[in-house]
Parts: structure tokens; sequence; C-alpha cells
């Protein structure tokens, strides 16, 4: 049968790449997974991920598409709009986006031209770079300025943000970023937008999942407009959402993300999105978000007690930023030792830090991923221990004997917390 390849299982046709899937698999059970910005989805968001509606290309939305053949993922995006209305307590949701970044970019689409000012969280800061980083296309076609947090507490000062603000009387304020470890205030930046004529963008993409479990305060009803991505803490497939209560900017925001940005949609993601959307509406994911709280504040707390600084002396989300400097390391040092113990993090800036990634002295690490897996505050304890015995290893220069012995205990936690 001429079709034989075709239908055979990677395994068979692409063998480089089954064993690449393969090896990541493996990985993924192996490893403790601190890096904040993960998660792990579950079987029916992965079975949509890996399901033939991958097929289908449809642009425009249900019940007015472009192509014939619609019928059935309309079923799907209208579930995903309606899910994502109920979750969040919004009238509008646009589910297309392909990413955090396009959904942010959509909303620029929609709301600047070239050369307007938008005022936001400065990267060093915990900022994202999708929020007017020169190399990135926000920054090179906006005027983009940053407010940052206060030295001493380093959390945003919102006095600086409000004078920055009325001296640049931005014409769009953002707020969210992706290394920002306390509840932010939006109702009072709301009062600061309102006051200089700004719109107010909320991107909650690092806390969607902790907003809709009821653990971190909700942009709504301050925010202007919402993006977010439907990874992290949203424990979804990649991609972004919108979410608005406006009613004329919806309808613009529809065409602003296509044809605006994107084309067609990637249909099988819709689907994913569909579905995290309805476990999220669940009353477990309540019991979810909360635990990946109490977990990230068990693992800073048991840092703090062996003499790591933590970026703000604690954190009220999913992440905790370590300031290896107190240690006498750089982030990358400690990234690279817990990552031969099996637990993977990422080197970040901290608040004045160097402007040289290699010279930053920070890490972050989250706890969405190791909740998932059923890991609790005790764990977090005995996980923050022996972070915190390879940190000092390290420092003192002789890690090998640290990282054989970290190893033991991490593959214990694997294999107790099964990832399927
Ligand atoms: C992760 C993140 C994004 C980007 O999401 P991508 O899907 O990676 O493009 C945007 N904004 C913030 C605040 C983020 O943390």
């Amino acid at each position: 049968m001429a079709n034989q390849h075709f239908a055979a299982p990677v395994a068979q046709s692409d063998p480089l790449i089954a064993a690449a899937l393969r090896d990541e698999r493996g990985r993924q059970q192996r490893q403790i997974e601190l890096i904040a910005s993960e998660n792990i989805v579950s079987r029916a968001v992965l079975d949509a991920l890996g399901h033939e509606m991958t097929n289908k290309t449809l642009e425009g939305y249900p019940g007015n598409r472009f192509h014939g053949g619609g019928r059935f993922v309309d079923v799907v995006e209208q579930a995903a709009i309606d899910r994502a209305k109920a979750l969040f307590g919004v009238e509008y949701a646009n589910v297309q986006p392909h990413s955090g970044s396009q959904a942010n970019l959509a909303v620029f689409y929609l709301l600047l031209k070239p050369g307007d000012r938008v005022l936001s969280l400065d990267l060093a800061a915990g900022g994202h770079l999708s929020h007017g980083l020169k190399a990135n296309l926000s920054g090179r076609w906006f005027d983009a300025h940053h407010y940052g947090v206060d030295p001493s507490r380093e959390v945003i000062d919102y006095e600086a943000l409000s004078e920055a603000a009325e001296r640049l009387k931005p014409k769009l304020l953002i707020a969210g970023g992706s290394a920002y470890p306390r509840a932010m205030d939006f109702e009072r930046m709301s009062q600061i937008a309102r006051r200089v004529g700004a719109w107010f963008h909320v991107d909650m993409a690092h806390i969607a999942g902790l907003v809709a479990g009821g653990t971190h305060p909700s942009p709504f009803p301050h925010a202007d407009i919402v993006t977010c991505t439907t990874t992290k803490t949203l424990r979804g497939p990649r991609g972004g959402l919108i979410l608005t209560n406006n009613e004329d900017w919806f309808r613009r925001l529809q065409s602003a993300v296509f044809p605006g940005v994107q084309g067609s949609i990637h249909t099988q993601v819709i689907a994913a999105k569909a579905i995290c959307l309805g476990e999220a509406l669940q009353p477990a994911f309540r019991d979810y978000a909360a635990a990946v709280c109490t977990n990230a504040r068990a693992l800073a707390e048991t840092l703090i007690d062996r003499g790591v600084r933590i970026v703000s002396g604690g954190t009220d989300t999913h992440l905790a930023l370590l300031d290896l400097s107190s240690k006498g390391l750089t982030g990358k040092q400690a990234e690279t030792v817990l990552e031969r113990a099996n637990i993977t993090s990422n080197k970040n800036a901290i608040p004045n830090d160097s402007p040289r990634p290699p010279e930053w002295v920070g890490l972050r690490l989250g706890t969405g991923a190791v909740t998932t897996r059923g890991m609790d505050a005790a764990d977090m304890r005995r996980l923050g221990s022996v972070i915190a015995d390879l940190i000092d290893a390290e420092a003192a220069g002789q890690s090998d004997a640290a990282v054989a012995e970290a190893a033991k205990t991490v593959s214990a936690l694997c294999e107790a917390y099964p990832i399927y």
C-alpha cells in the first residue's frame, strides 16, 4: 500500500525524531521542573494537540468563516470563548492568538500607532520583552518607557509610576511581567492610567491560573484589556487569549487578531485551550492554585532560612526570585549546578542587575509544574534544602558530592510523583 509509510507511527517513520520525543518524555519524568513559565498539561489537552483537527484550515470566527467544513471547529472555538468568559467573568474573549506575544501584538495593533508612547514594567524588574524591549517589535515601533521597583522593598514603586505617568502621558499603561513575585495593585494602576488619560492593559500571562483559581486579585474590573498565555499557571497548551468588557473594542479586536496580525487559526490548539479552560472551571482547580502559592512560599521560606536572599523577601505568587549574590554565585552557576542534580530552573535578572545575562545574579523558581505532579509543602521544604545544599557546595567550590546526594532525593521525588 502506497500509504504504509504515511500511516506508520513516528517510531517507525522517523527514528531520529522519535528518539528525541522519547528522551524528552524521560527527561520530564526524571527532572524536577522549576521553570516558572512551565507546567504539565493533562492527558486530555495532549489528546487534542495530537488530533487530526490540526488538518483543518479556517480563517474568521465561529459562524463566519472563510472556508467550508468548519462545523466542528466552531463547536470547539465557541466552547473556548464561553469558558474563557465564564472563568474570568468578562463579556468578550478572543481565543485565537498563537502565543502571548502575539496577543500583545494584537492589542498594540488595536490601540496604538507607530511612535505612540507606552509605559511598562522594566525588564530588570521582572517585565516582559513584548512590552517594549528595544530588540522586540514593540520597542522598535513604539516609544516605550518603563517603571520599576522601589530599591529597598523591591515591589512596584507606585508613587514613581504615578509621577512617570504624569510626566510622560503614555497612551497605554501595561501591567504584568514574567519575574515579578508579588501581587500587583491593579486598582491603583488603573487609577493612575485614568488620571493621565491612558488605557490600562494587564498582561497576566504568568498568573492567569492564579487569577482563575482565586489566589491572585483579578485585573477585572480595573483593566481595559487583558492578555495572557494559556501555558504557565493556566496549565494549557502554548497559546494566548485576549479578554475585554469593551464591546466597541472587541469588534475591532476581532479584526486586529485576524487579519491584523494572524492568518488561520491553530485549530487543534483551540481545542486544547477549550479543554484547559474547562479544567480551570472545576472546583479542584481552586485547590491547585492555592497549593501552587503555598508551595512557592514553602520553597522561598526554606531558602531564606538557609541564608539565600529572596527578592522582595518572599512571594505572593507561584514564583520566587533568588539573589545568588548573597552566596557569591551568578544565576548561571546556580542554574548549572541544579541541572546537574536534575532540577531545571533559569537564570534571571533581578532589580538593578548587570545588563549582561552571564553576570545576572538571579535565579527564578516556580511551582506550577511540581504542584501539578502532586508535590506538597513538605516536599518543597525538602527540595528547598536540597537546592540550598547545592548552592552552598557550589559556592564552596566542591559540588560533586552534593550533586550526587541531591540527585538521589530528586530521583525519589520524581518516582513518588509520576507525570501521567
Ligand atoms: C510568557 C509571557 C509572554 C509571552 O508568551 P509567549 O507565548 O512565549 O509569546 C507575554 N507576556 C508575559 C508577561 C509573559 O510572561
